[in-house]
């Protein structure tokens, strides 16, 4: 199939690009990397009447890192150049394991985030670190952690005038990362991300729910007791999430998998991936 008919329009500024949608009433869309937006028009889930392309908008693409224990990523950083930076490890890990090669190549950070597909690493990593997410609407610049930035399922709080223009994500002092997909660039069947960040643990799991999962609980258990708790920790994040039945595999299955492979980021955690190392 093919989209339905839209107006394509190329915002040169943010201000410029939220006024588009705003203009539009709900019918428009921000076009980025199109890795995730062009398959949605082709198989017209979504009609939307214009497309508002921000590849033009200068200021998006930097990667900066603030203080040396954040990273901020312009909403335009495609997945690869993610690989290639030195600041995060962690971000580093995750983004080899985005799709493949050309979806690495336009993907972006911002589009990535916006499309909160609950499989997807990078909302994971975000979920993980605790990152703040920088919207700008028509009436200014809002900040929001990741963790209530998901709402649902390709669900987030982004208004319909609203657009992502960067993610500040915190560099964990430890970090793991450990994904189980049925071959190299398919979406994860269960992604795991562990961090310790200035003495504190996250632990985030993505595909086992509708928005990435975190356990109070289990980050407690391994503040308290660190490495000595970290098969504990994996069994209470398996008992705590909501699995359903799919074609890849059974809740069961995948609860399993769940236990295995937090157990797995942790090990590589408490064994010292440090930093910028990957
Ligand atoms: C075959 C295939 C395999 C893939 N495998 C993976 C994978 O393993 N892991 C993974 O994480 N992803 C995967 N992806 C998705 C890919 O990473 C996308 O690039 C990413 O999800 C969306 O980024 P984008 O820049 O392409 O966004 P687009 O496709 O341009 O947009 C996606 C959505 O986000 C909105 N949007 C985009 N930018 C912004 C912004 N700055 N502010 C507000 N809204 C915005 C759009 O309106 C749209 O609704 C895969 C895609 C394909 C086609």
């Amino acid at each position: 199939m093919k989209p339905a008919s839209f107006e394509y329009v190329t915002a040169n500024s943010v201000a410029e690009a939220t006024q588009i949608l705003a203009n539009a009433n709900g019918d428009g869309k921000i076009i980025a990397g199109g890795q995730s937006l062009i398959p949605v028009l082709a198989l017209r889930m979504s009609r939307p009447a214009v497309l508002v392309d921000i590849n033009r908008v200068p200021g998006l693409s930097a990667i900066t890192p603030l203080d040396g224990q954040t990273v901020r990523l312009g909403a335009l950083v495609r997945h690869s150049r993610l690989i290639e930076q030195p600041h995060h490890g962690l971000l580093a890990e995750a983004a080899r394991w985005i799709g493949h090669t050309a979806i690495r190549s336009r993907g972006t950070s911002g589009g990535s985030i916006a499309h909160a597909d609950p499989s997807a690493e990078l909302p994971i990593v975000a979920a993980a670190v605790d990152a703040t997410i920088h919207v700008a609407g028509p009436s200014g610049v809002r900040q929001q952690s990741a963790q209530e930035f998901f709402t649902g399922a390709l669900e987030t709080t982004l208004a319909e005038d609203e657009m992502i223009i960067a993610v500040d994500m915190p560099i964990p002092d430890r970090w793991g990362f450990a994904e189980l997909s049925r071959r190299h660039g398919d979406f994860g069947l269960v992604t795991v991300a562990a961090a310790e960040i200035r003495g504190s643990w996250r632990v985030c799991v993505g595909g086992v729910g509708s928005v990435p999962y975190r356990s109070a609980e289990a980050e407690e258990l391994l503040n308290n007791s660190g490495s000595n708790a970290l098969t504990q920790a994996a069994a209470v994040i398996a008992a705590g999430i909501n699995p359903s039945d799919d074609i890849h595999g059974s809740a069961e299955y995948r609860r399993a998998m769940t236990e295995e492979f937090t157990r797995r980021a942790l090990l590589q955690a408490t064994a010292g991936n440090e930093k910028g190392m990957t």
